[in-house]
């Protein structure tokens, strides 16, 4: 069952495109990821499934129901870090976020407790004697005090330390084991990919994929970097299969899909000093697959 549907939504901000025509659903149980650079319209795209902001056409829906019709309902059942948290500084923590939980109508002090301390969050401290990062980890909190069954998260790991990001990450599994669906939506793909079983990517407004993880990494490319003794002639390199040919002094560097013998035969038309052969990071094959889109 689909736990979010997203159908042709559009949204302008007066003449400012925000997203346009956005379709992906995200199934229950999953942890999805939403990746794009900024201002691709991520956080516009959570803002309306939340039913914070109206979109110009298209339409969403939670838990099967209109995110506009039942905003209010569907968010009591969602926890929603957004990307940039505001406070009152003056409060404590434990005061805020008891005064968030409020908004639940259930027990969630014995939760906040567990969080705090995975997180280690001081509870008496003041909001204002806070670091960015020690905001951010009370925002992860209040989305998660309340055990909800769908996760949103916009750009929740600025800030985080690498040590705190694997915390927080351990957490947001956690909640997945129990059954909760997440969202989580990034400008880094490479920070997101261990924990998302599927991507939806998002590039000026639009949706230019929506893949699963393990087959974006299937995608068979090769990264070859070899040094010869004298830089041959470019046009060597010009076999099928061959892309994003770079050349640095006498060193040449490409991404290979295909017959791998055919760049074994031709290198070895020629004098090599140093050859590197590997599988290029997610993030590769990702920012060349978004150049090819443009
Ligand atoms: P992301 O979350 O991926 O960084 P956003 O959804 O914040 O992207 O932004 C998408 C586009 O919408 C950007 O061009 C941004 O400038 C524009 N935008 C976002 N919020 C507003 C707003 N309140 N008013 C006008 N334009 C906005």
């Amino acid at each position: 069952m689909n736990v979010i549907e997203i159908d042709h939504l559009t949204k302008y901000y007066g003449k400012t495109r925000g997203i346009i025509d956005v379709s992906f659903s995200v199934e229950g149980g999953e942890i999805f990821g939403f990746i794009g650079p900024n201002g691709a319209g991520k956080s516009t795209t959570i803002r309306t499934l939340l039913g914070l902001i109206y979109p110009t056409s298209g339409s969403a829906k939670i838990f099967g129901k209109d995110c506009i019709a039942h905003g209010p309902e569907i968010r009591r059942q969602i926890g929603y870090l957004p990307s940039e948290v505001f406070y009152y500084d003056g409060m404590k923590v434990g005061d805020l976020l008891r005064y968030s939980a409020s908004f639940y109508r259930k027990d969630c002090s014995k939760r906040i407790q567990e969080l705090a301390e995975v997180l280690d969050l001081d509870l008496t401290r003041k909001i204002d004697d806070l670091s960015y990062g020690n905001k951010k980890k009370v925002g992860i909190v209040q989305g998660l005090l309340h055990e909800p069954k769908l996760i949103i998260l916009d750009e929740p790991t600025g800030g985080l330390d690498p040590l705190m990001q694997q915390k927080f990450f351990d957490l947001l599994l956690e909640e997945n084991k129990k059954g909760a669906t997440v969202l989580l939506s990034s400008h880094i793909l490479s920070e997101v990919q261990r924990l998302c079983d599927r991507v939806a990517i998002i590039k000026d407004g639009r949706i230019v994929k929506v893949e699963k993880i393990s087959t974006l990494k299937e995608s068979n490319y090769k990264r070859f970097k070899c040094e010869f003794t004298a830089m041959p002639d470019a046009n060597m390199f010009s076999i099928d299969g061959v892309e994003n040919l770079t050349i640095d002094g006498n060193v040449a560097s490409f991404l290979f899909r295909g017959d791998v013998n055919k760049v074994v035969r031709m290198l070895a038309t020629l004098d090599i000093t140093d050859i590197w052969a590997a599988d290029p990071d997610l993030e590769e094959i990702f920012m060349h697959y978004y150049e090819k889109e443009a």
